[in-house]
């Protein structure tokens, strides 16, 4: 079997430094994670072996109790070829359950996705949406065989990520984020395979989708609400710098010639998001649309080509060469 596309989702993992400081070198990347206390995780895998294609999307949510109750089918919202059905428990008020914010969110997503790959348009996606309610501890694995161009999801939320508007962001994002790895897998051209360069080849196709996916996840926040912010549960270290990466540590990774531990490819996916935001939005925690930051990431996110890495690459090298480093992300104002 062909592993294609495995990526963690706004891992609830704080990844912590250590603080061997600036002479340390991105070859000899130390991170230390530290688990925090609630993980959540979702994730898509897609793997194609034999013709056969498979989707593999996986929920975890810690808590404490089993599901007693099963979920029941509450909603159905689509628009084109973008479905999503919502299964939710009794204790949902399916009334004050942001009813707009769940169609806004599927017009949106079918309407980004077309653009990033235009090739969508000969698929159907179908999203199921379960909302389980606070405590429940979900560790699911769900498969779904590729067939007819129907593609299938499954995820897991909260109930308060669905009916508190202060989450509800977290929903849209987490989807878009793991739709953006998994139409990568499905559709753009896979990664080189020359017999030298593999290894090295997949390590920064590894990294590269991971800071894709978040400036994506960005982009597709930005279109919804005019607003994107910095996840706080996405924060890294990188050799001791909080968030982002200078202009040194970024130029040894584009050429570096190690290998860089799998579990870590991520982290620095996720480091490399955030030091593209803080050269073009600074330190703010939050970006507006109207802004010049909200448009370069718009801009970004709409160009042809967004959806096979090629562009942020590009970006990337021009931040790595402008001879100014990006500066750390600093802990999260008080709101
Ligand atoms: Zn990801």
């Amino acid at each position: 079997m062909k592993r294609l596309c495995i990526a963690l989702a706004f891992l609830t993992i704080l990844i912590a430094g250590n603080v061997s400081a600036r002479q340390s070198e991105l070859d000899k990347i130390e991170l230390l994670r530290k688990q925090s206390d609630v993980p959540t995780i979702h994730a898509v895998q897609f793997i194609q072996s034999f013709g056969r294609k498979t989707i593999i999307s996986y929920s975890i949510l810690d808590g404490k109790n089993e599901l007693l109750v099963p979920l029941a089918f509450a909603k159905q919202m689509q628009t084109g070829n973008t479905r999503i059905n919502l299964f939710t428990s009794d204790q949902v008020d399916q009334q004050i359950a942001g009813e707009n914010f769940f169609e806004t969110l599927t017009s949106t997503l079918q309407q980004s996705l077309q653009q990033t790959w235009p090739e969508f348009a000969e698929y159907t996606l179908s999203i199921e949406l379960h909302i389980v309610p606070e405590g429940v501890k979900i560790k699911d694995e769900y498969r779904s065989a590729v067939k007819n161009n129907k593609l299938h999801v499954r995820y897991y939320f909260r109930e308060r990520d669905f009916t508190d508007q202060r989450y509800q962001m977290g929903i849209a994002r987490t989807l878009s984020h793991e739709l953006y790895h998994l139409f990568y897998a499905l559709f753009a051209p896979h990664p080189p395979k020359t017999r030298l360069k593999r290894s090295l080849a997949k390590q920064k196709y590894h990294i590269l989708n991971e800071s894709a996916a978040s400036i994506y996840d960005a982009c597709f926040s930005l279109e919804l609400v005019q607003k994107a912010t910095i996840r706080n549960d996405a924060l890294t270290h990188v050799n001791g710098r909080q968030g982002t990466m200078d202009d040194a540590e970024l130029n040894r990774l584009l050429t570096t010639k190690k290998n860089i531990p799998e579990n870590f490819q991520s982290a620095i996916g996720v480091a490399l998001f955030h030091t593209v935001w803080v050269s073009v939005n600074g330190q703010n925690w939050d970006m507006l649309a109207e802004t010049d930051a909200g448009q370069y990431f718009r801009e970004l996110c709409n160009q042809p080509g967004f959806g096979t890495l090629t562009n942020i690459e590009a970006a990337i090298e021009v931040i790595a060469s402008d001879g100014v480093d990006a500066m750390q992300l600093e802990n999260r104002p008080q709101e």
